[in-house]
Order: C-alpha cells, then sequence, then structure tokens
C-alpha cells in the first residue's frame, strides 16, 4: 500500500512538472514565465536564485530557472553516491540496460515537447531538432545499452613463480559519481553522449547543463522516472561556471570524475579546479577544422556539402569548417557558387519550415561572432557575401541573427583565420598542391575536432569504467 500511494505521489508531481512545462514550450505574449526546476534524488527542487531562460529568436524570456548554490549540489552529490550502494549499484548489467532501453522509449514517448523545448531554448529550425538532436539523444541510450552487454575485455595466462600458472581477466567497474558539463550547442544530444555510457558502465550522475539552455536536461529527468531508474542515478543542478553549480561540482570531493564538453578556455579552467583532487577528465573541446576542396570533385556535391559544414546549426557545431582550402585552378568559380548558396540560405523563425538557419545563442555569442565579423575588415579580408545583421520588420529583430558569412584574402596568421568564432562563417583561400593544402589544414592550435579523452562507443565506455584485473592461480 505505502508503494501504492508514493506511486501516485510521483506521478502527481511528474503531471504537475509536465503541465509547468508546457506552459514553458508554448509560451509566448499570452503565456506567463514559467519555472526551470533542479531535480535532485529524484525530486524536482527549487533554488534560492533564479535566472532567465530566454528564447534566443526574439530575446523574450521563456522561463525562469532555479539555481542550485553548493548546498544544493551537495545534495545531489550525496544522492548519487547513495544510491551506487544502494539499488542502481545492486543493478546487473542486462538489467541495467534494459532500464536505458526505457529511457529511449520515454523520450520518444515525449518526442514533440523534447523538440519544442530545444528548439525554445536554442533557436534551431525546428526541423532540425526533430530530426538530428532528439532522435541523436534516444539512440545514444539504446547504443550504449548494447555495447554494454556486448564490450569484451582481455584476458591472458601468466606463469606464476612456482612455475604454475594463472588466468589473468579484466572486469569493468564503474567510476562512482560521474560531474558532467555540457554546452549549448547540441543541448541534448551532448549530454546523453555522456550520461549514457556512465549509466551504462553503473556510475551515477550530477548534470550542469548549460545556462543558456537548461529545459531539456530536466525533460529528461522525467524520462528516467518512467523508466524506472532509481532517484539518485540522474541529477540536474543548473547554474553557472564560475562560483556556481559548475565549478561546485567540479571542486567536490565525492565526484569521482568530470566529463565536459565546451570551450577549450573552460576546459583549462575545470582542469585546474580538479587537479586538486585528482580526478580523471574527457574533456570535448573548440575546433577551427579545415575543408580542403580539390579541383576534381564532384562539384555540386562539394559545393552543398561546404555549405552545409559551414552553416549548419547557424554555424555552431563544433565539427563546422570555418577554413575552407579550394584548389587554386576552381577558386573563383567555387567561391562564386557558395556565396550564392549562402545568400539563399533562409534566416527565420525556428518554428517555420522554410527556415534554414535560426538565431545565435544569446546576444552576448552574436557580440563575439560580430566582433570578429569587424576583425576581419580590420584585418584586410574581402566580404564576398554577409559581414552583418539582417532586418525582419518584425519580433525577430529582437533575436540574436547575424548573416551567413564568406570571407576571403586573409593571412594565415590572421585572428580570424586562427581563432575559433562559432558562427555561420568561414574564411576560403586556394591552395596549389595536395601536400600544401594538408599542411594548411593542420596548422592550428586546436588540433581537428579533439580534446582530451576519446568519446564514442567503446572508447566512452573505457572512460566511464575502471579496469580491475582478476587473477586466478590455475
Ligand atoms: P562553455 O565552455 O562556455 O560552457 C560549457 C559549459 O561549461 C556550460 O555548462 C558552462 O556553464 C560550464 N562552465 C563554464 N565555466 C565553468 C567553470 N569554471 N567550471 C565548471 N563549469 C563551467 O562552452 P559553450 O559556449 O557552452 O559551448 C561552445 C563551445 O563548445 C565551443 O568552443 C565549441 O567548439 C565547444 N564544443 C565542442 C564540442 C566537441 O565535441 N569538441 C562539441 C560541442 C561544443
Amino acid at each position: 500500500m505505502a508503494g501504492r500511494s508514493a506511486k501516485i505521489f510521483g506521478r502527481a508531481l511528474i503531471s504537475a512538472f509536465a503541465s509547468l512545462i508546457d506552459g514553458l514550450l508554448r509560451c509566448g505574449a499570452e503565456h506567463p514565465v514559467k519555472s526551470i526546476f533542479n531535480y535532485i534524488d529524484g525530486q524536482f527542487v527549487r533554488g534560492r536564485r533564479e535566472f532567465a531562460d530566454v528564447n534566443p529568436a526574439d530575446g523574450t524570456v521563456i522561463a525562469q530557472v532555479t539555481e542550485a548554490d553548493q548546498e544544493l549540489v551537495d545534495n545531489a552529490v550525496r544522492s548519487a553516491r547513495k544510491t551506487l550502494g544502494g539499488e542502481w549499484g545492486n543493478l546487473g548489467v542486462r538489467e541495467r540496460a534494459a532500464r536505458l532501453y526505457r529511457v529511449a522509449d520515454a523520450i520518444e514517448a515525449r518526442f514533440d515537447c523534447f523538440v519544442q523545448a530545444e528548439v525554445a531554448d536554442t533557436g534551431k529550425p525546428l526541423a532540425l531538432a526533430a530530426k538530428l538532436d532528439i532522435p541523436r539523444a534516444a539512440a545514444n541510450f539504446r547504443a550504449f545499452a548494447d555495447a554494454i552487454k556486448t564490450a569484451g575485455l582481455e584476458s591472458f595466462e601468466t606463469e606464476t613463480a612456482d612455475g604454475k600458472s594463472a588466468l589473468n581477466y579484466a572486469m569493468r567497474k564503474p567510476l562512482g559519481v560521474v560531474g558532467v558539463i555540457t554546452p549549448w550547442n547540441l543541448p541534448l544530444l551532448l549530454l546523453t553522449w555522456k550520461v549514457a555510457p556512465a549509466l551504462a558502465c553503473g556510475n551515477t550522475v550530477v548534470v550542469k547543463p548549460s545556462e543558456e539552455t537548461p529545459a531539456t536536461a530536466t525533460l529528461l529527468a522525467e524520462a528516467m522516472q518512467d523508466a524506472g531508474i532509481p532517484r539518485g542515478v540522474y541529477n540536474v543542478v543548473h547554474g553557472f561556471g564560475s562560483n556556481s553549480a559548475g565549478e561546485f561540482l567540479t571542486q567536490h570531493p565525492d565526484v569521482n570524475a568530470v566529463t565536459f564538453t565546451g570551450e577549450s578556455r573552460t576546459g583549462a579552467a575545470i582542469m585546474k579546479t580538479v587537479a586538486a583532487s585528482v580526478k580523471p577528465v574527457s574533456f570535448e573541446l573548440g575546433g577551427k577544422n579545415a575543408a580542403i576542396v580539390f579541383a576534381d570533385c564532384e562539384f555540386d556535391e562539394a559545393v552543398n556539402g561546404i555549405s552545409e559544414a559551414v552553416f549548419l546549426n547557424t554555424g555552431q557545431v563544433c565539427l563546422c569548417a570555418e577554413r575552407v582550402y579550394v584548389e587554386r585552378t576552381l577558386f573563383d568559380r567555387f567561391i562564386e557558387a557558395l556565396k550564392q548558396k549562402a545568400e539563399s540560405l533562409r534566416l527565420g523563425s525556428p518554428l517555420d519550415n522554410t527556415t534554414d538557419l535560426g538565431p545565435l545563442i544569446s546576444a552576448q555569442h552574436r557580440e563575439k561572432v560580430l566582433s570578429y565579423y569587424r576583425l576581419a575588415t580590420e584585418e584586410g579580408a574581402t566580404t564576398v557575401t554577409g559581414g552583418g545583421t539582417p532586418k525582419f520588420g518584425n519580433e525577430l529583430d529582437g533575436g540574436f541573427y547575424v548573416q551567413p558569412t564568406i570571407y576571403t584574402g586573409l593571412r594565415e596568421t590572421a585572428r580570424c583565420v586562427r581563432e575559433e568564432i562559432f558562427g555561420p562563417v568561414c574564411h576560403v583561400a586556394p591552395f596549389d598542391s595536395e601536400e600544401e593544402a594538408v599542411a594548411l589544414a593542420n596548422d592550428t592550435k586546436y588540433g581537428l575536432a579533439s580534446g582530451i579523452g576519446r568519446e564514442g562507443g567503446i572508447h566512452s565506455l573505457n572512460f566511464y569504467s575502471e579496469l580491475n584485473n582478476v587473477c586466478i592461480r590455475l
């Protein structure tokens, strides 16, 4: 009977939260501003302070997010630690994997809600969120559930001192409580890219999503509840980086590992913080990726491919190409075609299915991108197209849009060629030989879409588990 009433209480909470998120998602002038809570120990928890969640498409406040202070972060870590030695820690791999499958099902059951929340937070076109972000989030849980069931480990035989032999085999153990810090460009996709393998390996997580895009991390808590994930396994603390939830989490002595995706500079700050307690880290960092186009390419395919590589998600993808090198004999023709392509992209409301590009994430980020647009001119660039902000004549003028932009004529030492801009912009330069093109592409301090640690498939499982060697005398 006690269990039954607890369940009914849980459902009431869920539906209260669902309607709260509904208010958020349909938020417009006629809707009041709603709240987004932390999720700690299976409960939606309010903090003492709040900050605004802004819709980048028109600059309006769509929700108030409740910030986690040190005490709430402590509570989240304590809850995550407790269940490691309890219900979650006692589940076998097969049952853990089954529940992760159910999380994927629960995401799909709320598909529209997730899509709308992601679109409201990021301003990305609805079609993109529906095709990429949310399906990939569900797929991450299924993929890592499958991977953990089949991931083999090494075994080998050794000779003992008395001339007999011993069998050695490796076993995976969870690391413990993992602190997960994520960015705003692909919020749920990148969050689940970390949470799914961490849970598959038997860890628990405390997640600090980007302050710009808090909604889907909290919505995921509902999916976790529906899937029967025990309380404490998945916790969400909202807030900022330095002197806020991000730093409280990374410096916490009871957090066993930190996984982070974001700017290289932030990675450096987190590295300093975790050094004090020597934790394993996995960092996916910034990039300044290059694309190379040879004269014998399939022309239309190359133009379309480069356009997507530069402008997808308004250029806010770590894999986006901001440097394009084109073989000199094709250069003029290619520039003209890429210009036409960029000018054909439709900027507009994320909810309009003819929109190709939404806004940048925030006023602050738009100012950063525009400062690079100004710098490009100062550094001597020729503007092929763009370089400014569009005018809509409606509420979208309150949003954080910039024009898709192409530059040529910069030296390789120019800051606009060397530093990550993270907007819908590229610099195109000619090359004469394959060797020169490869040397230009590799001449960057960022590495190519990399960081510290490797994520994906078995590499994720290796980060989120501790390998133990068991030695048995035969
Ligand atoms: P960011 O570094 O500003 O923020 C990322 C997260 O770190 C946020 O949640 C933020 O609150 C938190 N944070 C900031 N300071 C912190 C601190 N001192 N301690 C703990 N947490 C802190 O990055 P962003 O602007 O959200 O995202 C854009 C960046 O992410 C770009 O540089 C992009 O290249 C990079 N990125 C990389 C990949 C990849 O896979 N390599 C993928 C996506 C984005």
